[in-house]
């Protein structure tokens, strides 16, 4: 089948896809709703989340203090209206899942049991031992099996968004929407004009067959996760690579603070596997290689459960004085949880101890296990209102891919999951709504014929590349140049180097050329995707001169609210460029003050 017409298409069959295809099956059984996934839905990088979901769960918690702790989490950043939101859904969230079946870690009273989790003011994180991804995921897919109005195209890869911009020819896209923006780069999301593009629908590859399809929907729902891979040292799965911010980007959505990348504070060295925040939440300690606890010397009053940003720079700071270890893989330090015991740890961190043994060679109940910060979360997405929209008619987003923005400067571990949910959910009801009121557009032959040509081009091209080394050297920039500190001149270089170096794609050769699960042609889709949000992350970073949250600057190192409260907006503009703009953060109660814990 070459074409599908459906009411509501989800890209990705994450936690958030998959919670905006239930919301949206339930809402209206007569809506159909297509779920493409370029894994099978199960195998999304939520399935590796470990340490937990936070919501308001015991009584000395309120939603007052989540919100407080998220907004401060995030230096003052995150827009407080969403977090509001956030924040009152989560914990309906969080029980409606156990219904669905997800077996949460219990205390011995029976109630749903809560750990303590970096940068919060009280326990708060909902846990399944260290596997929550797995067992949340897996209920949330057995769950959306339950209603018939959910299609799914798992192993399709979503290579395009199809505005009617493109679908009606004559001028290129840039120009249309040159004229339909004039001065209008600054458009908020809610404020749509009615010239602004919609997406009618996208085109995907069956990776089975190689073939192209195109796929008409009214509504379509963006759910592809994060870009961790555009860095050489990250927990993210190799299928983190942005696409769905680079396809809404490429279709003329705007994308926001992508200068944010969280740093995960305990990756293990070499693989960057995660050993989750859980493993400091039920008690862990780190130690420099004097035996110090070191986060004494920076946050005394929340050692070990600090916010992640703060403790991956005091590991770097310790590093930096002599203090860590060396290893063949870089300088780390020690996570010690010897003394929480044999019994605790097989019973809360089973997977941690797992994780060690077979990828540092260490067992954590004789031994402190190596850990160095790595590249974990993108704060950055698809900028999208509290109802999930985007900037883009007919486009909304949610999960890791979208910045709503909950997160701002840095996010606090365990609210990713939570809004998965929470704005999934949105999306999918907002997508149901919007469905009664919109005709579904058709993606013409035309559009499809223009992709199957370009991916033919692509297959056929010579050239002395290959995607390997490009997508090495892209990440190998990135890490160096973009990492935990910055500063102008190393912005710059990256920048140029990220420039030309994208030059190289025309001179990449696919060796498989291959119909059948062609990876290789993927990988190079991807590394496309890659570039977009690389270039985001360097012009964006460039852009703001002070520190907040996960991005420091070495030459600007205090956070500066008269010049720098505000949200970085990348938009390609008529020249097919990346233009930045700046827009307002939304503050409800809760001033912005020093960031003290
Ligand atoms: C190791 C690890 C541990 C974590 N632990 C926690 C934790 O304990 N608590 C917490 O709150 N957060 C945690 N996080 C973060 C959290 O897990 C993620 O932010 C969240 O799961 C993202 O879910 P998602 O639905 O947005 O995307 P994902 O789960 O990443 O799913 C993306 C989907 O999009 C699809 N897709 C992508 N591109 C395309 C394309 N081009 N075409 C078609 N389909 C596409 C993929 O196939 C996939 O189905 C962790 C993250 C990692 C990496």
């Amino acid at each position: 089948m070459s074409s599908f017409n459906t009411d509501i298409a989800i890209i990705g069959g994450g936690g958030a896809g998959l919670r905006a295809a239930i919301a949206a099956a339930e809402e209206n059984p007569e809506l159909s709703v297509l779920l493409i996934s370029k894994v099978y839905p199960v195998r999304s990088h939520t399935v590796s989340a470990e340490g937990g979901i936070a919501g308001v769960m015991s009584e000395d918690d309120s939603h007052e203090k989540h919100c407080f702790d998220t907004i401060r989490g995030s230096d003052y950043l995150a827009d407080q209206d969403a977090v509001e939101f956030f924040v009152n859904e989560a914990p309906k969230e969080i029980i409606q899942l156990e219904h669905w079946g997800c077996p949460w870690s219990r205390e011995e009273n029976g109630d749903v049991a809560v750990r303590a989790f970096g940068g919060m003011s009280t326990k708060r994180t909902v846990y399944a031992a260290d596997k929550t991804g797995f067992y949340m995921l897996h209920s949330l897919f057995e769950r959306s099996l339950k209603y018939p109005n959910i299609k799914r195209l798992d192993e399709y890869f979503v290579t395009k968004l199809v505005t009617d911009f493109d679908s009606t020819g004559g001028e290129t896209n840039n120009e249309k929407r040159a004229e339909a923006m004039p001065s209008e780069k600054h458009t908020e999301a809610e404020n749509i004009s009615a010239k602004t593009p919609r997406v009618i629908g996208c085109i995907a590859m069956n990776l089975q067959t190689g073939e192209l399809v195109s796929i008409s929907a009214k509504t379509t729902i963006l759910a592809t996760g994060g870009a961790g891979k555009v860095y050489s040292f990250t927990t993210n799965a190799l299928i983190k690579t942005g696409d769905g911010m680079a396809l809404a980007y490429k279709a003329g959505a705007e994308l926001k603070d992508m200068e944010f990348v969280q740093f995960h504070p305990t990756g293990l060295p070499r693989t960057g596997i995660l050993i989750t925040e859980g493993a400091r939440g039920e008690g862990g300690y780190l130690l420099n290689n004097l035996g110090e606890r070191f986060m004494e010397r920076y946050l005394p009053n929340k050692m070990e459960l600090g916010p992640r940003d703060i403790i991956s720079r005091s590991i770097m700071s310790e590093i930096k004085a002599g203090r860590g270890f060396s290893g063949p893989y870089g300088e780390y330090v020690h996570l010690d949880i010897r003394h929480l015991g044999e019994e605790k740890i097989n019973e809360k961190l089973p997977l941690v101890r797992e994780m060690s043994l077979d990828f540092a060679g260490v067992d954590p109940i004789n031994e402190p296990i190596p850990v160095m910060p790595v590249v974990h979360y993108s704060m950055g997405g698809v900028a999208t209102n509290v109802n999930a929209k985007s900037s883009l008619k007919g486009l909304f987003a949610a999960g890791e891919t979208a910045c709503v923005s909950i997160n701002g400067a840095n996010r606090l571990g365990s609210n990713s999951l939570a809004e998965c949910l929470v704005f999934g959910a949105r999306a999918g009801l907002e997508c149901a709504k919007e469905c009664k009121s919109s005709k579904l557009i058709h993606v013409s032959a035309r559009e499809l014929a223009d992709e199957e040509n370009r991916i033919a081009e692509l297959l056929q091209r010579t050239g002395s590349k290959t995607v390997a080394t490009v997508k090495t050297k892209l990440q190998e920039i990135m890490q160096k140049h973009a990492g935990i500190e910055r500063d102008h001149e190393g912005l710059v270089i990256g920048l140029n180097q990220i420039l030309s170096l994208k030059r190289e794609l025309k001179n990449i050769e696919l060796g498989d050329k291959a119909k059948l699960f062609n990876t290789e042609l993927t990988g190079y889709l991807e590394l496309e995707n890659m570039f977009v949000i690389a270039e985001a992350i360097l012009r964006s970073a460039l852009d703001r001169k002070e520190s907040r949250g996960s991005h420091t600057r070495s030459d600007f190192t205090e956070r500066n609210d008269e010049e720098f409260l505000h949200h970085t907006h990348v938009l390609q503009d008529q020249k097919a460029t990346m233009s930045l703009s700046r827009k307002p953060v939304t503050i409800t109660k809760w001033k912005p003050q020093p960031r003290v814990y």
